[in-house]
């Protein structure tokens, strides 16, 4: 599968190519830590899930193509897998890098492996094993994609914006990926371009404690932009890079998800696996 079928498909090229901009000067990298807040608590959310789900397709290596900080690589690191993990940006990778050096006397620790990357040029920037990865995963929001793979499962999710646009605003339950209980608040616009949804802007602004110390200002704020995948279409997206040989299954804030359920998740998370 192409990693550039996706982007044309979605006719998205600028969105992409300007992601990981956002995160250049570092304030978003700082700031991130601090939205996830205490990572056990976080990884806590999904963990069994994400592990079991991986031991029993009997996935050992794994690459994690939107690592950020690291924090999901770390608990797979830490759950006995061989992982790769790249992201484009090296302020993100820092705290990943960091995070390595400092268990690096731990083997699995030692033989993880960090790498800048970029979807777009994924297939030049990863160093595929031999015989492919057993599974690639993409979570946090971080929209990607995987390069060619045999018999591999995806993992990967976008947040629910097809309540965002029916309500102008994010789901109002727990936000997995935001265990922070620092005061935050995520403001939300749509950009409509031809009476479609084109783009999603969250302003997000956090409560800093000690800023000082953290050469932060007591209010941090800072933008991201994102695509707003719907769920139907996201789910075409995938059925179209897969050529339609895949079982696929969506889950909501990785539980069992009913169309029209009360409380709506703030996350989708697709399950794909290739069939032959
Ligand atoms: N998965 C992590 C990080 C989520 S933040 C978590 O859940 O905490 C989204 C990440 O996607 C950022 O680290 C950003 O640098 C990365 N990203 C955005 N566009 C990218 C691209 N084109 N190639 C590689 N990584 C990209």
């Amino acid at each position: 599968m192409s990693a550039d079928g996706v982007f044309r498909t979605r006719s998205l090229g600028v969105a992409a190519v300007g992601l990981p901009d956002q995160y250049a000067d570092g304030k978003a990298a700082k700031v991130w830590q601090l939205y996830i807040g205490d990572t056990q608590s976080r990884t806590q959310e999904y963990k069994s899930w994400v592990v079991s789900l991986l031991k029993k397709q009997g996935v050992q290596k794994i690459l994690d193509v939107a690592c950020g900080t690291g924090i999901d690589s770390i608990m797979l690191v830490e759950e006995g897998f061989n992982m790769v993990s790249v992201d484009a940006s090296d302020k993100m990778l820092k705290y990943a890098l960091k995070a390595r050096w400092e268990r690096r006397k731990e083997a699995a620790f030692d033989q993880w492996v960090i790498e800048e990357a970029n979807w777009l040029t994924l297939a030049e920037d990863v160093q595929k094993p031999g015989d492919g990865f057993d599974a690639v995963i993409c979570l946090g929001n971080s929209f990607a994609h995987l390069p060619d793979f045999k018999g591999g499962i995806l993992i990967i999710d976008h947040r629910n914006y097809d309540y965002i646009l029916e309500t102008g605003r994010a789901p109002q339950g727990k936000n997995i990926y935001y265990k922070s209980d620092l005061t935050q608040d995520i403001s939300t616009s749509v950009l409509w371009v031809n009476n479609k949804p084109h783009m999603i802007t969250l302003d997000y602004t956090i409560q800093v404690p000690q800023a000082d110390v953290q050469n932060l200002p007591e209010v941090s704020k800072f933008r991201l932009s994102y695509y707003p995948h719907r769920l139907e279409s996201f789910k075409s997206l995938l059925s179209e890079a897969f050529s339609g040989k895949m079982e696929h299954s969506v889950y909501g804030d990785f539980k069992t998800y009913t169309p029209g359920q009360t409380q709506a998740p703030c996350y989708f998370i697709h399950v794909c696996k290739k069939t032959a």
